[in-house]
């Protein structure tokens, strides 16, 4: 039997893993890292690639090292290996270049490939000193402690009235910017809209922009809101945990994460971004409208309302993540063979020192959102979520 299982290859694993290896000082062939992935950190490169971020909203100590300022020294040892300005900014953004590479560099030195084992979790059995868990290739791995970091890449969240079948989707010219059928750029009919009103979508209309011939429209409910982070940085120590732990009402604790988090918002040096290239004329953007889409017997899609209407021939929806709790089926399952307790928003309740929602099962990411607070999904989270467990789990 194995000592420590940790299920997803993501940012919240990676620390997880990083944080096992240094600080509790657990040796690799006693942590089985399980993913479906071939390498760690592969939904977090597509993502980010898709968007064409070039820059993180997070500031550079938040990174999967142990050290918050192991990656500025990192960025120095590679000089002029990095092809871009390593920080940027007031808060030291690093590029996504240093941040990759500094992340790709502690996997290595702790061995990731000592750990990993490719395939996806789809049920979980407690024994007498542990848990066991079934693969969907049927094969069984037993370990005295579960970490389950699912992550939500696997749920892009789709509008209910484009919510068809991603094939028919896509034969429309319809792709979410996080599927993982996300053609190339240079593949799509012009004219493209981008559907949403956050970074994400920002950040996608600027990439789908440059060389394009024709403007990339940018379609947001709303007026398009300017904030530094995606929650206020208090959240990430006392100033407004202490109120938010002392709250032992979980539907409480839920309206909290829902208010303190940005979303829908873009960081101002992206929207300047997004100013300049309005001023240009490759970016149109449409505020305050309705992201409806109807497709006429032409085979032209139409996004908008009566007041107004964009003619596009591809949609991305640049719309997020579902805010269901992550691997849903099986996991709903687990929960009720061990009568798991969970929040009404239907959140694991776990105890805050180890993250544990049952002995030897903890959780960390949007599992661990109702003890970590809004930053749980962010780096920041990942790093506070291996900490805990790391200097707590029995
Ligand atoms: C474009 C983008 C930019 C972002 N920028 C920032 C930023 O600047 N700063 C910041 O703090 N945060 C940022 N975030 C938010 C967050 O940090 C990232 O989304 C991060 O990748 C989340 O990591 P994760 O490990 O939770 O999830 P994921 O990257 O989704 O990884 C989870 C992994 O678990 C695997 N998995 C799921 N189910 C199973 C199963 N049953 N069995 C085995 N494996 C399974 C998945 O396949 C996946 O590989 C950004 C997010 C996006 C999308």
């Amino acid at each position: 039997m194995l000592e420590w299982m940790v299920v997803g290859g993501g940012i919240q694993g990676a620390t997880m893993v990083h944080f096992l290896r240094s600080q509790r000082g657990v040796s690799a062939s006693e942590i089985a890292w399980i993913d479906p992935q071939k390498s760690p950190l592969a939904a977090w490169k597509r993502c980010t690639n898709a968007v064409g971020m070039n820059y993180l909203r997070s500031p550079g100590v938040h990174h999967i090292g142990i050290n918050s300022f192991s990656l500025k020294v990192f960025a120095k040892q590679q000089g002029k290996q990095l092809s871009q300005q390593p920080f940027r900014g007031k808060y030291a953004r690093p590029s996504l270049e240093v941040f990759n590479a500094h992340a790709d560099e502690v996997l290595k030195k702790i061995k990731w490939q000592d750990m990993w084992k490719q395939g996806k979790v789809e049920d979980l059995e407690q024994l007498r000193n542990g848990w066991k868990i079934r693969l969907m290739s049927g094969e069984e791995l037993e370990a005295k402690r579960v970490i389950l970091a699912l992550g939500m890449s696997e749920q892009p969240h789709v509008p209910d009235e484009l919510d068809i079948a991603e094939e028919e989707q896509n034969r429309k010219g319809i792709h979410h910017i996080f599927s993982t059928s996300l053609p190339e750029f240079t593949m799509l009919k012009r004219p493209v809209a981008v559907i949403g009103g956050g970074i994400s979508a920002a950040q996608t209309v600027l990439a789908l922009q440059e060389k394009a011939r024709t403007p990339v429209h940018l379609i947001s409910k709303h007026n398009l809101k300017v904030a530094t982070f995606d929650s206020d940085p208090g959240w990430l120590g006392p100033k407004y945990m202490r109120h938010f732990l002392q709250t032992k009402d979980y539907t409480k604790r839920r309206e909290m994460i829902k208010t303190a988090r940005n979303i829908g918002t873009i960081p101002r040096f992206i929207y300047n971004q997004l100013q300049k290239a309005q001023k240009r004329n490759s970016v149109i953007v449409h505020e305050k409208t309705d992201g409806r889409v109807s497709v006429d017997t032409d085979n032209k899609m139409r996004i908008g309302d009566e007041q107004k209407e964009i003619e596009a021939e591809t949609i991305i929806l640049a719309t997020g993540f579902k805010k269901d709790l992550p691997a849903n089926e099986w996991l709903t399952t687990v929960k009720d063979r061990y009568h798991l307790p969970v929040a009404p928003c239907g959140f694991p309740i776990i105890q805050s020192l180890d993250l544990a929602w049952a002995r030897g099962l903890h959780v960390m990411g949007a599992l661990a959102e109702l003890e970590i607070g809004p930053i749980a999904k962010n780096i920041s989270g990942a790093r506070k979520a291996a900490e805990r467990i790391c200097g707590h789990a029995p």
